[in-house]
């Protein structure tokens, strides 16, 4: 396995209950390491293009009023096979769904407000990255 990259954001339901910290040492005691991280509020229009894949859905406008709805942590996190490792350690989408010890699990409220985004592949971890983030704010 290779060291990689993958882009994470603490939602706004994680931000509102002050867990960054809480959330930020699960993802350091999984093995990732938080190579960039800044406190943003998105625009409708950037968490509309973030989750176009999502377009028809049809929680798609629920889920740009809640990731909006106030500031969030993006980040971007470095370590062995870093999209499987932060999936792993994020839990299932839904909460009720989500083994112990995973953050989804210990935090989340619901399957729309679950408390954090982690890129589902290597692609699309490239991706977000530079949607968010620009080589320099990287610092490895
Ligand atoms: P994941 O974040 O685990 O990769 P998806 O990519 O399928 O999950 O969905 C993106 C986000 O959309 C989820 O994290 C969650 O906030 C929201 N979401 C997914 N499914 C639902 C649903 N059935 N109802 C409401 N919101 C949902
Ligand atoms: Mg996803």
């Amino acid at each position: 396995m290779a060291v990689t990259r993958t882009f994470s954001i603490i939602k706004p339901d994680a931000t509102r209950r002050n867990l960054t910290g809480k959330i930020n040492a699960m993802l350091e005691d999984a093995g990732l390491r938080i190579v960039a991280q800044k406190r943003i509020h998105m625009t409708a229009d950037q968490a509309g293009k973030f989750y176009e894949v999502h377009k028809e859905r049809p929680f798609y406008q629920d889920l740009i009023k809640f990731m909006t709805s106030g500031p969030v942590v993006v980040q971007v996190l470095e370590g062995e096979d870093a999209v499987k490792t932060n999936r792993d350690v994020m839990g299932a989408t839904n909460p009720a769904d989500a083994a112990e010890g995973t953050i989804r699990k210990a935090f989340a409220e619901n399957i729309e407000a679950n408390s954090v985004h982690g890129s589902d592949s290597d692609e699309n971890a490239a991706i977000e990255i530079a949607f968010f983030f620009s080589g320099t704010e990287i610092v490895g």
